[in-house]
């Protein structure tokens, strides 16, 4: 999911409407914008798909106001639905307002039997939610104690904006887990889940929301303040590895370069004897350099993805993956043909695409196939939002490395050690790796029980 508000600017959503664009990456199950206009009126269009495919007859300039809030969506097993299309839009007495998210809450559960025994009655399965109803539960004190008091009764990865008639808050988790932005756009800013947003609409990156950190913005400006004191930096290695953008700039490291560094300690610990190296379009290209350049082997582009198709990790039903599998990649029958390849791909998470492109490349001639992963091998699932499947459905939960290489049909198989998945990160000194290593960096609830 990617989330995008922005505050102070003339025609918001026509902004906000070209950065999702560039968000549309982080989901593609469904998406919306929501503005408020100078008198306080509220504005709000959203729907299922692709944004072209819901943006389709001028809506975006109905949607009037300086300030609004986007989002982009992908829906897991239990949050697909058209009601759970945000921004979510909420009335009440003491103001109207908007909120939007992405992530995952680890005690979604414990919270919304609380909201119910006094009460609440829910309208989604949305995070975003639970949220807008704690906040509404002290309606008398002060709005940002109330932020903060709710923020603090969350444990997960998240980030979410909340708008109201007069300001924008922005709010990430306090373990870093989730990514978020600020940048300055004409007289007013914007904040982003990935700065790759910020291009296309002519802002200016600033900084990072720090973990733990809500950051406001009304007309007296930018304003931050601490929500909690307990704060770590455990910035979600798959978004660095999978799931963002090259052009953004996570928590002060930027993707590509990761993955460049990635892809040159992959080769160092995991050679190839090959005469190319292949990278799996589109997120294995830049880990292909790295370990093209390490190794002195020449990188080609044995794979082109056919455009126009949806990413297949992020489809939520299986049937439809294994179709988009087949419909992304066209193996180059002229630059495979008869060669020993090093095929680089992010990470491997079911082993269903990267079985059938090895069958693919084997069909084109490929006299040998070494798969070179630029992560570790994943084995858990992730709490946080990544849809990467129940560790029965993960290749590596329960294959040792050889028996997940005769699995997908390699000749070799080879693996990124966490180590080298951290220290490729020179922003973040100690990114979650918990669905590669089991160890999470939050608590995580089973029915009421906590688990540490
Ligand atoms: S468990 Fe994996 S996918 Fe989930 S936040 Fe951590 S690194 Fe990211």
């Amino acid at each position: 999911m990617g989330v995008l508000a922005v505050y102070g600017v003339k025609d918001a959503s026509t902004y906000i409407y070209y950065g999702l664009h560039n968000l549309q990456h982080r989901g593609q199950e469904g998406g919306g914008i929501a503005t408020f206009d100078e008198n306080g009126k509220s504005y709000r269009y959203r729907g299922q798909g692709l944004l072209s495919e819901i943006f389709t007859n001028g809506q975006v300039s109905g949607l009037k106001g300086y300030m609004g809030v986007g989002s982009v969506k992908y829906a897991n097993a239990s949050s697909a639905g058209p009601e759970n299309v945000e921004p979510l839009f909420f009335r009440h007495k003491s103001g109207n307002f908007v909120v939007a998210g992405e992530g995952n809450l680890v005690n979604s559960r414990q919270i919304a039997d609380y909201l119910e025994k006094h009460g609440t009655i829910f309208q989604t399965d949305t995070d975003s939610e639970l949220l807008a109803h704690l906040i509404k539960k002290n309606y008398n004190e002060d709005r940002i104690e109330r932020i903060v008091k709710a923020l603090n009764m969350m444990e997960g990865g998240f980030s979410f904006v909340i708008m109201t008639r007069s300001r924008v808050y922005a709010c990430r988790d306090k373990y870093g887990i989730k990514p978020l932005c600020i940048g300055r756009l004409g007289d007013g800013y914007v904040v982003s889940s990935e700065s790759c947003a910020f291009g296309i609409m002519g802002a200016e990156f600033i900084r990072d929301v720090q973990p733990g950190e809500i950051v406001s913005f009304d007309e007296n400006g930018l304003r931050s303040t601490l929500y909690s004191r307990f704060s770590r930096h455990r910035m979600c290695a798959m978004d660095y590895i999978y799931f963002a953008r090259p052009d953004s700039d996570i928590d002060g490291c930027n993707v590509h370069a990761y993955r460049k560094e990635a892809g040159r300690r992959l080769y160092r610990e995991c050679p190839a004897d090959a005469d190319i190296v292949v990278g799996v379009p589109e997120s294995g290209l830049s880990a292909a350099i790295g370990y093209a350049e390490e190794s002195g082997i020449p990188f080609e582009m044995g794979l082109v993805k056919h455009k126009y198709v949806g990413r297949t990790f992020i489809q939520p039903v299986q049937s439809m993956r294994e179709l988009g599998v087949k419909m992304k990649l066209s193996p180059v029958r002229s630059i495979v043909n008869g060669k020993r390849i090093a095929l680089v791909d992010d990470s491997i998470v079911r082993g269903t695409t990267c079985l059938k492109i090895v069958k693919l490349l084997r069909e084109a001639g490929a006299a040998q196939v070494h798969v070179r992963i630029a992560s570790p091998m994943m084995r858990f699932t992730c709490h946080y939002g990544v849809d990467t499947s129940t560790p029965e459905e993960l290749l590596c939960s329960h294959r040792t490395l050889e028996e997940a290489c005769k699995a997908i049909e390699a000749d070799s198989l080879g693996y990124l050690s966490p180590e080298s998945t951290r220290d490729s990160c020179f922003g973040c000194a100690d990114p979650c790796q918990a669905c590669f290593t089991g160890e999470y960096p939050t608590l995580l609830y089973d029915d009421n029980i906590i688990k540490e």
